[in-house]
C-alpha cells in the first residue's frame, strides 16, 4: 500500500456525508485523469495544466509527419504508463468491487491502472493504450509487441539524452523526421492505437455498457474528473433522472458540482481509501 496524506477537517466532514449518501447502495464509479495523478501520470485537464492542442484522428490518418509525431509521443507515454503503478485510489475501488459495493468502474483513462489494481468490470470509454489495431485489416496487436518493434526500428528513442523536456513539461525529441512508424505485420496497413482521439466519438456500444452499469446501480461516484468530457455529464444526467445519489470527489470544480448530492474537494487517493474503510460489504452478508 502506498502512503496517503491525511484529510483536513472540512474534507473529513464532506467524506462523512459521502459515506451517508452511499451506504447500503450498489455504486457505479466514473473516473478521470485525476485518479491517476498520484501514480505520476499528469492530468492535462487539471488545475494549472498547460494548454494543449491534442491531435485529431483526421490529422493522424491524413498526415505522415503528424503520424510520426504522434507515435513518438504515444510510445513515450506508453513507457510512462508501463512504469507507473496503481495508487491507493485504484486499490480502494478494486476493494469496493470485491466486496460487491462497487458494480464496476467506467473510466476516461487509457492507462489501464484500474485493471492492474484488480478491478474486474472496467468500461474504458476512451479505449486503451494496451492495444493497437490495423486500420486496414483490423488485426489487433499487443502494445508491448509494437513497443518492442518501435525500439528495434528506432534505437535512439530509448536514449534519454535524445529526449528534450519542452517548456510546458511535455517530453519531445528534437525531431521526429527519422522515426520509423510501425505497420501491420499482416497487410502492411496503417496501425492506430485503440484510443479515442480528440474530437472522435466514443463507440456507441462502449457508452451503452457504461449506461447499463449506471442503470444497474443505486448511486454514482465520480472520482478525479472535472467532467469536461460530455459522456461524463450524460452519465450524471442518467443518474439524476433515476434520482440516485451522485457523489463527486475531485480537486477543483467540475461541471456537475451544482447537480451533486455531495461534492468532496480533495484528492482521490485519501478520499477513496476512507470510503473503502467505511463501506462494508452489506449486500454480501446474509439477511
Ligand atoms: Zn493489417
Amino acid at each position: 500500500m502506498t502512503s496517503v496524506p491525511q484529510l483536513d477537517a472540512e474534507a473529513t466532514a464532506m467524506v462523512d456525508r459521502a459515506i451517508a449518501a452511499l451506504a447500503g447502495r450498489r455504486v457505479a464509479v466514473l473516473t478521470g485523469a485525476g485518479i491517476s495523478t498520484d501514480s505520476g501520470i499528469p492530468d492535462y485537464r487539471g488545475r494549472g495544466a498547460p494548454v494543449r492542442t491534442p491531435m485529431t484522428a483526421q490529422q493522424f490518418l491524413g498526415d505522415e509527419a503528424a503520424r510520426r509525431r504522434y507515435w513518438v509521443g504515444s510510445h513515450l507515454g506508453w513507457n510512462a504508463f508501463s512504469a507507473a503503478s496503481p495508487n491507493a485510489g485504484h486499490e480502494a475501488l478494486a476493494t469496493l468491487e470485491a466486496r460487491q459495493v462497487a458494480t464496476g468502474v467506467i473510466t476516461q483513462n487509457v492507462d489501464g491502472l484500474h485493471l492492474r489494481a484488480g478491478s474486474r468490470r472496467v468500461v474504458e470509454l476512451h479505449g486503451t493504450m494496451r492495444r493497437v489495431f490495423c486500420t486496414h485489416c483490423g488485426q489487433v496487436f499487443d502494445r508491448r509487441d509494437i513497443a518492442a518493434r518501435v525500439e528495434d526500428d528506432n534505437p535512439w528513442i530509448s536514449v534519454p539524452a535524445n529526449i528534450r523536456l519542452a517548456p510546458d513539461g511535455d517530453v519531445l525529441p528534437e525531431s521526429t523526421d527519422d522515426f520509423v512508424i510501425p505497420t501491420c505485420t499482416v497487410c502492411d496497413g496503417m496501425l492506430k492505437p485503440d484510443v479515442v482521439f480528440f474530437g472522435e466519438y466514443i463507440p456507441v456500444e462502449k457508452f451503452r455498457e457504461a449506461e447499463a452499469l449506471v442503470r444497474a446501480s443505486e448511486a454514482l461516484l465520480i472520482a478525479g474528473s472535472s467532467l469536461v468530457v460530455n459522456s461524463g455529464i450524460r452519465l450524471v444526467e442518467r443518474a439524476r433522472r433515476r434520482k440516485i445519489p451522485v457523489v463527486i470527489v475531485n480537486r477543483g470544480e467540475t461541471r456537475a458540482d451544482a447537480r451533486a448530492t455531495v461534492k468532496v474537494d480533495a484528492g482521490t487517493s485519501e478520499v477513496l481509501r476512507s470510503l473503502a474503510e467505511a463501506l462494508p460489504a452489506e449486500r454480501a452478508l446474509p439477511g
